[in-house]
């Protein structure tokens, strides 16, 4: 209970802040969005096991938009795998407009999935060509349901209200026909197009939905596996370079999370194996995000350190203590072994030089290792063992399992009675530490 009125009162503060600098304009050219409240604000948090934070107007429902187009490219690499749904549509970012009349000049393929042509192709391939469009949507309708944990609705309204008004995708559509990417007459792929962006859903909706994807597929609340882990880092990757259009590049650079935007004003975010963010607020800027929604990202961003290439995470000293005591020399690591924390380990054990008669790895503090963590530090074990020293290991987690040195041959295990009289022994002894 206190977690939670301390993080949703953290994230009523980012939204006040956020909002103090009004601008913007509510979209128009889809009558119906004109309608919007200007003046609703809501955000959302999912972390990986399910708890949800929100505050604002967090219930209020709006349509997905193009918020739908990383969800429906997730339902078609699970029905179709990866090299048919590349056949159609590639993964380069456009750095142009949403809605820009762009094809590739040799292939006739959209550039990426996150431009209307993108999204249009993509939505063709659900359920297969000869697929009709009510069912085709029945089945997204079911797939975002599942996602979100709970039963959403079409919003007719708008959806109607944006096929009156749909010269530019319908123009797409006939390029795409042109090109022999869909096959669907113009009306019918840009009917189907249009039904899936008008899906309503509220920030909370969408949180759940974004940590879906940072959490590798499986939805965090329901605990459902939906997408393999390498669907949910396709899609997050292509968010990443192209969910942001022609603002991509700086805000990768500024706010670095994989995001999308809507012109319905909401924008969804995902940290990779972190949590999943949704905004809502109506008016949008020139290239159609939400001006409140991109400043809270950016805000929340800097203030939590969830810039993807952010460095923190690795900042920890891996190597946590070398000691020597009698005749051994003990080395404890600690966080996460990754190839640049197996670096440090390495080169600090060479400049250490090992006199001892024997050599302790504690892992005892470390979190997990990598393919490429592991490698190299049986690497190091094998080659201190055949330079003449006894190695052990204390790994009371089981971080490394079967610690093979490479040629059949295993370290030998240290008790946990041993290893603590060890480091007591350590403790005690006027012992050289060297770090
Ligand atoms: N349905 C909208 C369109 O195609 C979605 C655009 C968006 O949200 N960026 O114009």
């Amino acid at each position: 209970m206190r977690v939670h009125s301390l993080i949703s009162d953290y994230l009523h503060e980012i939204m006040t802040d956020s909002s103090s600098s009004e601008g913007g304009t509510v979209a128009d050219y889809i009558p119906e969005l004109k309608k919007m409240d200007p003046n609703l604000l809501g955000i959302a948090l999912c972390t990986l096991n399910g708890h949800l934070y929100s505050t604002g107007d967090d219930t209020a429902p709006f349509t997905i938009q193009s918020m739908s187009k990383p969800f429906v490219y997730a339902a078609a690499l699970k029905e179709h795998g990866l090299d048919k749904v590349l056949d159609v549509v590639d993964v380069e970012p456009s750095g142009e407009a949403f809605n820009e009349l762009s094809l590739d000049d040799e292939t006739g393929r959209p550039l990426n999935p996150m431009i209307n042509a993108g999204a249009i192709a993509v939505n063709q391939l659900i359920l297969g060509e000869e697929a009709a469009v009510e069912d085709r949507i029945a089945h997204i309708r079911d797939f975002f349901s599942r996602l979100a944990g709970r039963e959403l609705e079409i919003n007719q309204r708008v959806a109607d209200s944006e096929i009156e008004h749909a010269d530019r995708n319908l123009s797409l559509a006939h390029m795409l026909r042109s090109y022999e990417v869909i096959q669907d007459s113009a009306h019918d792929a840009v009917r189907g197009y249009i039904e899936q962006c008008s899906i309503e859903v509220t920030v909370r909706d969408l949180a759940v939905m974004a940590a879906t994807l940072a959490g590798g597929g499986t939805q965090p609340v329901t605990g459902e596996r939906i997408l393999s882990p390498a669907v949910a880092r396709q899609v997050q990757a292509v968010m990443a370079s192209a969910g942001m259009y022609d603002a991509a590049g700086r805000w990768m650079t500024t706010v670095g999370i994989p995001a999308k935007s809507g012109v319905s004003g909401g924008m969804l975010g995902t940290m990779p194996g972190q949590l999943g963010l949704a905004t809502f607020s109506p008016p949008l800027d020139k290239k159609g995000n939400s001006v409140a929604g991109a400043r809270i990202f950016q805000n929340l961003s800097q203030d939590m350190g969830l810039h993807l290439m952010s460095t923190e995470p690795y900042g920890i000293q891996t190597v946590r203590s070398i000691r020597t005591a009698r005749n051994y020399t003990v080395v404890r690591l600690q966080g996460y072994i990754n190839f640049a924390a197996a670096e440090r380990f390495v080169s600090r054990i060479g400049e250490a030089k090992i006199k001892t008669k024997s050599f302790v790895l504690e892992l005892a503090r470390v979190s997990g290792v990598n393919g490429v963590g592991r490698r190299m530090m049986l690497e190091e074990l094998r080659r201190i063992r055949n330079s003449g020293v006894e190695v052990w290991i204390f790994d009371p987690e089981n971080v490394l399992p079967d610690p093979d040195l490479g040629d059949g041959t295993y370290p030998r295990k240290q008790s946990r009675r041993a290893a603590f009289a060890l480091l007591d022994d350590l403790r005690r002894s006027a012992s050289t530490p060297t770090e």
